[in-house]
């Protein structure tokens, strides 16, 4: 199936463990940023060691070296016939380079999925996942922030994809495959 997704919601709301069950399911690509960052910063390129110290702070990666690390991977061919982006765009320049690419395409967006969880939640769930993962971070100072960061430059783009109609939120709480059938019962329009 053709089909062009953003998967958008806070730290710890599930986003890359829906990724890769409808990546599956509807036989697109996740493209998940955080998961090449953390390639990159594991491979010790000089992409991983500029965005190594963004990462570590909670902050957000520069627009610049993001959207190009974006444009490279959906030039990719197995990107043409669909894909589902896991953590981008996180912000209004990232959604106007979006833009600009999908229509040096000649493509455009189908939807835009909200995973919503309340923060008490997704704290408890990134503190978990640290002890298991050891994400460097997923401490709690750096959780915060991120959550922080993410309200004040994030949240705000739901607001520009409801505006287009693309909008679906769905709620990130209960079982992965629950949550995996209220995605596709949200984007089966
Ligand atoms: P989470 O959603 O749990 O914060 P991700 O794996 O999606 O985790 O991202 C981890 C980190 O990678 C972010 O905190 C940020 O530093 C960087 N990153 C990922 N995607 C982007 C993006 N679109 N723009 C800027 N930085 C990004």
């Amino acid at each position: 199936m053709s089909v062009r997704i953003i998967l958008i919601g806070p730290p710890g709301a599930g986003k890359g463990t829906q990724a890769a069950k409808l990546s599956e399911k509807l036989g697109i690509p996740a493209i998940s940023t955080g998961d090449i960052f953390r390639a990159n910063v594991a491979g010790e390129t000089e992409l991983g060691k500029t965005a190594k110290r963004y990462m570590d702070a909670g902050e957000y990666v520069p627009d610049e070296v993001t959207n190009s690390m974006v444009q490279d991977r959906l030039g990719q061919d197995d990107a043409k016939a669909g894909f589902l982006l896991d953590g981008y765009p996180r912000t209004e320049a990232q959604v106007a380079e979006l833009d600009r690419m999908l229509e040096g395409m000649g493509e455009k967006l189908d939807h835009v999925v909200e995973l919503t969880a309340d923060t008490d939640e997704v704290v408890e769930r990134l503190l978990a996942r640290a002890q298991l993962q050891g994400r460097s971070d997923d401490t709690e100072d750096v959780i915060r922030h991120r959550l922080d960061v993410y309200a004040e430059q994030t949240q705000p783009l739901t607001d520009i994809y409801a505006e287009r109609g693309l909008l679906r939120q769905v709620d990130g709480l209960g079982e992965v495959d629950a949550i995996t059938d209220r995605i596709i019962k949200a984007i089966d329009t």
